[in-house]
């Protein structure tokens, strides 16, 4: 973000926009409002204010220290078939398609240590999709690790696991399940994900919810429009146990269906980020971190912090392929906007 972005001017009066963000600041935004919020800030000094109106929210409810998380990809295989249009995996490019495949145990295990060396406080392990369900193999998973950490566990499997599963899960540290649904639009859905099943997602967050089990979940921008985007966010305001919510930021892989599909707006991004912050005011926001299919996501910590985001981001990705950590520069930017990162 440059620094002319970064200073506001005197805001033109907009009664829409402006009464649009008095009720979002009483906590009773629906989505006519949220639009006229993300139609208003197409304007800098508009976006800024909502970005800072956002940031003191985030503020009054989470203070102003980060978590920091590693995400570990993949554990288990993904069986959806045809894979997401978006998806590494549907890529025609086998070197491509190979950035997700399953890691070898061994190199799960050196994931977690590297991981855990490196003083994250959580770690996200995130396999594929199998509608029979992955259970023997996630419980396999989450053994494997507890051989070697005690650190805390989420898993992001999508809908693979029965509630037994689930309940042994609570039983193992590991109290978080995400579940993406990537849009509430059932015919945007079906489009992207021809091999998946909205309804069956769904009904997987609201047994999660049955449960009280800690909930994670992702919406992409640039599957629809702006107001589906918006409208999939505000969907998610059935879930109590929401506690973390990602946007994705579409950019094309080459190789898949989607290939020459135009690449999201990060500004779009932020501004739903900072939006969704008004929704879900103690929930933890901010942009998927997907290094494969977005290279540099997870270090985008400033502009999600301006726009409201916070407080658990992710800062080291292992994929089969490839580590990134991103935890000193990170915890730089946290410390420059005024943060401490843990
Ligand atoms: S469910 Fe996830 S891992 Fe499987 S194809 Fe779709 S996006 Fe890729």
């Amino acid at each position: 973000m440059d620094s002319t972005f970064l200073s506001p001017k005197v805001a033109a009066p907009d009664s829409g926009f402006e009464a649009a963000l008095q009720k979002a600041r009483r906590g009773e935004i629906d989505l006519d409002s949220a639009v006229a919020l993300f139609e208003g800030a197409v304007r800098k000094e508009r976006m800024l204010r909502l970005f800072a109106e956002a940031s003191k929210v985030r503020d009054e409810n989470l203070g102003r220290t980060l978590a920091l998380s590693a995400h570990i990809h993949m554990v288990t295989s993904c069986e959806v078939s045809p894979a997401c249009k978006y998806c590494s995996l549907s890529s025609e490019i086998a070197s491509i398609q190979d950035e997700r495949a399953k890691l070898p145990k061994e190199s799960l295990i050196e994931a977690v240590q590297y991981a855990t060396t490196r003083g994250v406080q959580s770690i996200v392990l995130v396999g594929g999709t199998n509608a029979k369900g992955s259970d023997a193999e996630v419980r396999e998973v989450v053994e494997t690790v507890r051989s070697v950490s005690d650190v805390e566990l989420g898993l992001d499997v999508g809908p693979s696991l029965s509630e037994e599963t689930i309940h042994w899960l609570k039983g193992r540290n590991a109290g978080t399940v995400y579940c993406s649904i990537e849009t509430s639009d059932p015919a945007l859905f079906r489009r992207a994900k021809p091999g998946d099943s909205l309804e069956g997602r769904i009904r997987f967050d609201r047994m999660l919810e049955r449960h009280g089990m800690h909930h994670g979940n992702v919406v992409m921008n640039g599957l629809g429009s702006a107001r589906d985007l918006l409208s999939s966010i505000l969907f998610l305001q059935s879930f109590r146990h929401l506690t973390y919510l990602y946007i994705s930021t579409f950019r094309p892989v080459r190789g898949t269906p989607y290939a020459k599909k135009r690449p999201a707006s990060l500004t779009t991004s932020l501004k739903a980020l900072a939006i969704a912050r008004f929704v879900f005011p103690k929930v933890h926001l901010g942009l998927a971190e997907v290094e494969v299919e977005d290279p540099g996501s997870a270090a985008r910590t400033s502009s999600q912090l301006t726009a409201g985001g916070g407080n658990t981001f992710a800062g080291i990705l292992i994929y089969r392929n490839r580590r990134v950590d991103y935890l000193d520069q990170i915890r730089r930017e946290a410390r420059e906007a005024g943060f401490s990162a843990e």
